[in-house]
């Protein structure tokens, strides 16, 4: 059994789990943060980088109707894996129920205000410690007119939701990206999305900053958990054991093996993503810009630019297919052949953990005061982790906030008195629809039609 003595630990030492012990830690606890790997060597280890103002959950791009065409399809940006398929049929249930327009609508504005906090939350985690955060916006490119029209009716819903969203074309398109504005009928350009060149090396930094504070790291496979009757959590790691008053697991995509000790699970699916470096110089773009047509990013990287993105579903740790990034980079090459791989590096991939609704899981598990986790993050990990970590520490000193509310997975099993309250909220305010906003919302489901990119 480790002898040091500690308040809380944290299992996870990515995204997530870095910013949960740094707020645990500005809430008074001495933390311990435990990975089987290296800090940040997970899936937020290459991801594209993007600090997210908003988003659109995956709801709203897939319709249930539209999936089974869009897994045939060989060229299609998702993909799934078909062992994994009859242990996603759960999630796939509880995917379906939140189909519903109301209901996208409602998850919508919670995602876009959780996204909002996302630049003000880093900052106060790590006040003078802040690594840089470039602030050159994000960048999407639509390919033909009827691309550009289905944008700008995001773009109305974006910016009634308090993002900025701006349309462009012609001279302002090639001012910001001249490398690739041909391209492009037009684009939509998000002037407050924040970007990191080296996700891996943010991660680290925060990381160090969580020990320079004082905090502790190690490396250690946790392989059983156990709620002791006094409350405290004992976890059998692969070379020792742990004793601690609290637990916080931030184990993304795996997140449901330690809770099955806890004979608790949340609906839970890994969502691959994919990401490889580009043979072309630093500087050949200058911000993060998405081609929602090929269901990718390419991104600025330390050593020139790096192509991220694509959806393949499966159960963790499933069998990984490095052609479905090759297959979008080949056909992104007919329009721009000078995209080819860098020379001795290959596609890496991560899993993203993702539930039905894209919204995050946060919450003390049922039957255990002394076990939280925090999950689910999806394609907007690097994004939300800092607003996550707020209200999952809150939530461990006994602050409940409306998010706490939203993000617990009693969501889940409740659908139709959880139905029934979203009917309300969405009526009543609280991030619902307005009547003038009822027409944008009509909109919703014919403009999202090109897949989430990154
Ligand atoms: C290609 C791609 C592009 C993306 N782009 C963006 C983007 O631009 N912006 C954005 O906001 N998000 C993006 N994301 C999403 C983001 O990367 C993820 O949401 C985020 O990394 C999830 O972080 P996490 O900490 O929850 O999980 P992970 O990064 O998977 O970390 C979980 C950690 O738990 C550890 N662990 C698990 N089980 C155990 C155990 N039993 N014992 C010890 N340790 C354990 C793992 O080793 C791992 O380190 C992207 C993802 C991908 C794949």
């Amino acid at each position: 059994m480790t002898s040091e003595s500690i308040d809380a630990l944290v299992v996870g030492a990515s995204v997530v789990g870095v910013t949960a012990a740094l707020a645990l830690q500005q809430r008074g606890f001495k933390v311990m943060l435990l990975d089987q790997y290296p800090v940040a060597q997970s899936c937020s280890f290459g991801n594209a980088g993007v600090i997210a103002t908003g988003a659109f959950p995956l709801s709203a791009h897939y319709r249930l109707t539209d999936i089974p065409a869009i897994f045939l399809n060989r060229s299609s940006p998702a993909a799934l894996d078909w062992a994994s398929v009859a242990r996603l049929l759960p999630w796939a249930l509880q995917y379906a129920t939140v189909t519903r327009r109301d209901t996208v609508w409602h998850n919508t504005a919670v995602i876009h205000g959780l996204c909002r906090s996302a630049l003000q939350s880093y900052q106060l985690l790590l006040g003078a410690e802040m690594p840089p955060i470039n602030r050159y916006g994000y960048l999407a490119l639509h390919l033909d007119v009827s691309e550009l029209d289905a944008a700008i009716r995001l773009n109305a819903i974006r910016n009634s939701l308090g993002s900025t969203a701006k349309t462009i074309s012609g001279t302002d398109l090639v001012e910001l990206e001249p490398a690739i504005a041909g391209l492009a009928s037009g684009a939509t350009f998000l002037e407050g999305a924040g970007h990191v060149t080296d996700p891996a090396a943010f991660v680290a930094t925060l990381a160090n900053v969580f020990a320079q504070r004082g905090g502790r790291l190690r490396c250690d496979r946790v392989e059983r958990l156990e709620t002791e009757s006094d409350g405290q959590v004992f976890l059998r790691g692969a070379r020792e054991n742990y004793l601690s008053p609290l637990v916080v697991l931030a184990t993304g995509a795996r997140a449901n093996r330690l809770l099955a000790d806890c004979r608790h699970q949340i609906p839970l699916v890994s969502e691959r993503g994919y990401h490889l470096e580009l043979d072309v110089d630093r500087g050949f773009i200058s911000r993060p810009t998405a081609l929602p047509r090929f269901g990718v990013v390419l991104t600025p990287s330390p050593h020139g630019a790096r192509i991220a993105g694509i959806s393949h579903f499966g159960c963790p740790d499933f069998q990984e297919q490095p052609r479905l990034l090759l297959s979008a980079l080949n056909r992104l090459r007919r329009l721009l052949p000078i995209l080819r791989p860098r020379p001795g590096l290959e596609v890496c991939s991560g899993e993203r953990p993702t539930t039905p609704d894209s919204l995050p899981v946060v919450e003390q598990v049922l039957g255990h005061r002394s076990v939280f986790v925090s999950s689910g993050d999806g394609h907007l990990g690097l994004t939300l982790a800092p607003v996550t970590a707020g209200v999952v520490a809150d939530m461990v000193i006994g602050i409940s906030s409306n998010y706490s509310r939203e993000l617990g997975s009693c969501r889940f099993w409740r659908s139709e008195e959880s139905w029934q309250r979203l009917r309300k909220t969405s009526m009543t305010g609280v991030g619902g629809p307005s009547c003038a906003l009822e027409g944008l919302l009509k909109d919703l489901a014919v403009a999202c039609s090109s897949p989430a990119p990154h």
